[in-house]
């Protein structure tokens, strides 16, 4: 016996339907009015089935009475209902049905069906149409059919009532006045919100999809405007607190710029003076410096710390993972040690001895400079006086860790200054919006004597050819980095994969010297087969991504990739990075395997074309959409629902300017407009 059937309860039904628009997001009225459509159905007119024939592929509403209807079962089980009008027969053809369909479209019935006319066996047919049953001269609707975004199980039908019953009660009130308006030319709100879901059919219907429309314009313009507003105070909290200055360039900064072995390019000196400036303030400088792989950030980094030691503070430097943070460790320590600078190292791997050594250290302030990872932001670790927070490559922390990094400072009213560090250049349009709050200095300048990279893409089964090359290449005396696929469904297979893959290498040249490195191994493990490359014992290094970021042997000349067509562009750029470092001429093998899709074809072509870090992250900007391009936690475009950085960018230059005179002179204003546009969501933009 079949189960009963279990009806919902009416309240249970609710419920589920009031949980699934949270899943939306929509949880106010007001929420739903900014619920706005992806499209429109337009079915304020009904075409004669004759004329709907001809439409070839369009939609088309038609209206007839049901003149058969039967359950085919071939070539398969479906309903097949014929209806008719004037002017000829079309066939409805339901390739899934419920039994009171078949009840519901008996013959006699008059229906009004949608649906993409087609020309089957039979004459004009619908597959699936939407339909539904009306009586002979119910009116049709004078206004399109919006289309919601929607999620899974929320009905269209479901949506439009919710949001028009939102619109019958949400307050209208502008939040931008008359004369504000005017001198925008910009419509007003509740005319744009209600055009927008009811639009008359005489509006041009391109002018809605393609969001051009005034009505759009406005609504891309408050949220915009949100979005400015709520930097620009994220802003103002910061600068109300407090930082100590660090203005002194003394004898450290001076004898560290001349113990380097080379001259600052002239990029590291302007941004170099971007950054002293900043720590001359008394309010914390939050500061991103931006630099290709290469382009010198650390001296950079090495010589803001310099300042604060000299000003009598501490400065901490945190990176993003054990290898990179010993490379700054080592570094750095070798610039700074033999000028007297104290340098701790901090790291989750340390011995429990050298730790409470090292915390020791930094807590009593005889560590002037402390270099680490995560364990940098552990509760137990206090500095005495920190002045400076680096964070390289701060796109791979999250916010929080910067956030607790920065509340490592003397108290709650007075944070050390940031400088953040990245390798990825972030295009100006999203540096506008998302980095709103952060200054930006640039190096754009490679140091002097680097031989460009030379990028060829190889397909896979040419392999042979390519361990030749490093053969080759190790025999001239140079160094090859060979990279391990990037399997992302599983570390395990990764790591089997790497492991692989360094036993056939370290057959195939038996003669040299093949190291593995991933991420998986003791720190202590890593840092010997590491060590080993940096001397030039080792000639081949076998990798996994771990690394990336940092790594730097300047007599590495070779790069080998395997399956690149895995890895996205910024992450080859990186990768590709780590050679091009000393003066012989390098090169990077792409390894990919057949066929390619069009995107990863672009990514290799982009690469093989250019070795710019800018361009390559326009292009990728391109191929994958700002939403994408920094994890849609972080960019400006992920708070964005109706704007696009790209295409309204000078809507993003008005709303930065009325932004700044409404926090100035009125901000009930402002409360109302965040109220409206961002209610609970604010914390995505706290940086
Ligand atoms: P990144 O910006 O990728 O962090 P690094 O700071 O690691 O780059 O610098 C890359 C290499 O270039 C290092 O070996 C560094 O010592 C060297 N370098 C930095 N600045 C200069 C310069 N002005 N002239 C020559 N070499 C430099
Ligand atoms: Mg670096």
């Amino acid at each position: 016996m079949p189960a009963p059937k279990r009806k919902t309860a009416p309240q249970e039904k609710a419920k589920t339907g009031a949980a699934k628009l949270a899943r939306l997001g929509l949880r106010t009225d007001m929420d739903l009015a900014l619920h706005l459509p992806l499209r429109y159905e337009d079915e304020t007119q009904v075409q004669p089935i004759q004329a709907a024939g001809f439409m070839g592929g369009h939609a088309a509403q038609v209206e007839g009475v049901v003149t058969a209807s039967d359950i085919q079962y071939r070539p398969r089980r479906q309903l097949v209902v014929t209806i008719a009008d004037d002017s000829g027969p079309l066939v409805m053809r339901f390739l899934n049905f419920y039994g009171n369909q078949v009840k519901q479209l008996a013959v006699g019935v008059r229906v009004r069906a949608r649906g993409e006319v087609r020309h089957g066996f039979f004459g004009a047919e619908m597959v699936h149409p939407t339909y539904k049953v009306v009586q002979e001269g119910d009116p049709l609707p004078d206004r399109l059919t919006p289309v919601y975004p929607s999620g899974e199980g929320l009905p269209q039908a479901y949506l439009r009532k919710a949001i028009a019953g939102a619109l019958s009660r949400v307050d209208w009130r502008d939040t931008l006045s008359p004369a504000l308006l005017a001198e925008l030319r910009l419509q007003a709100f509740e005319p744009s919100v209600r055009l927008l879901h009811n639009p008359p059919p005489d509006v041009s219907e391109h002018a809605l999809l393609d969001r051009s429309h005034p009505a759009w314009l406005r609504m891309k313009f408050d949220e915009l405007l949100a979005q400015q507003l709520s930097l620009k105070r994220a802003q103002a909290a910061r600068r109300s607190k407090g930082a100590a200055a660090l203005p002194r360039i003394g004898e450290l900064s001076e004898s560290l710029m001349k113990a380097l072995p080379f001259t600052l390019t002239g990029a590291q000196q302007r941004v170099l003076a971007e950054i002293r400036a900043d720590l001359h303030e008394s309010f914390p400088m939050q500061r991103l410096l931006q630099g290709d792989v290469g382009s010198g950030k650390t001296v950079v980094a090495a010589l803001a710390a310099a300042q604060a030691i000299d000003s009598g503070f501490q400065a901490a430097l945190m990176a993003p993972t054990e290898i990179l943070a010993e490379q700054h460790f080592r570094k750095i320590a070798q610039w700074m040690e033999p000028l007297g600078v104290k340098v701790a190292w901090l790291t989750g791997s340390l011995k429990k001895k050298e730790k409470l050594e090292a915390l020791a250290r930094t807590e009593s302030g005889e560590a002037q400079l402390v270099i680490g990872t995560h364990a940098l932001i552990q509760e137990g670790v206090e500095f005495s006086k920190l002045g400076l927070v680096i964070v390289d490559e701060q796109h791979r922390f999250g916010v929080g860790q910067r956030l607790a990094l920065r509340n490592k400072g003397l108290d709650a009213q007075t944070v050390p200054h940031q400088l953040m560090m990245s390798a990825t250049p972030i295009p100006r349009t999203l540096a506008m919006t998302y980095y709103a709050d952060l200054e930006v200095s640039v190096i754009d300048e490679l140091p002097p004597g680097r031989t460009p990279i030379v990028t060829r893409i190889v397909d896979q089964n040419r392999r042979d050819e390519v361990i030749g090359r490093v053969h080759a290449a190790a025999q001239e005396g140079r160094q090859a980095y060979w990279v391990c696929p990037l399997i992302e469904e599983s570390e395990a297979l990764q790591l089997q994969t790497a492991t692989d893959t360094h036993a056939t290498l370290a057959a195939e040249l038996s003669d040299l010297n093949v190291g593995l490195v991933h991420g998986r191994m003791k720190p202590a493990e890593k840092q010997i087969v590491m060590d080993a490359f940096s001397r030039g014992e080792v000639h081949v290094l076998v990798a996994t991504t771990v690394i990336e970021v940092g790594v730097d042997v300047p007599n590495a000349s070779l790069m080998v990739i395997e399956h690149a067509e895995r890895f996205g562009l910024s992450q080859l750029h990186q990768l590709r990075g780590r050679v091009g470092r000393g003066s012989a001429a390098s090169v990077c093998l792409l390894l990919y395997q057949s066929p390619l899709g069009p995107v990863a074809k672009q990514r290799l072509m982009t690469m093989r074309e250019t070795t710019d870090g800018f361009e390559i992250a326009r292009r990728d900007l391109e191929i994958r959409g700002p939403g994408e391009f920094l994890g849609a936690r972080q960019s400006g475009q992920a708070m964005l629902r109706f704007a696009d950085l790209e295409t309204d960018q000078w809507l993003v230059e008005k709303a930065r300017d009325v932004a700044q005179k409404l926090l100035h002179d009125d901000p009930a204003t402002v409360e109302a407009h965040l109220a409206r546009w961002l209610g609970g969501r604010e914390e995505f933009l706290k940086v």
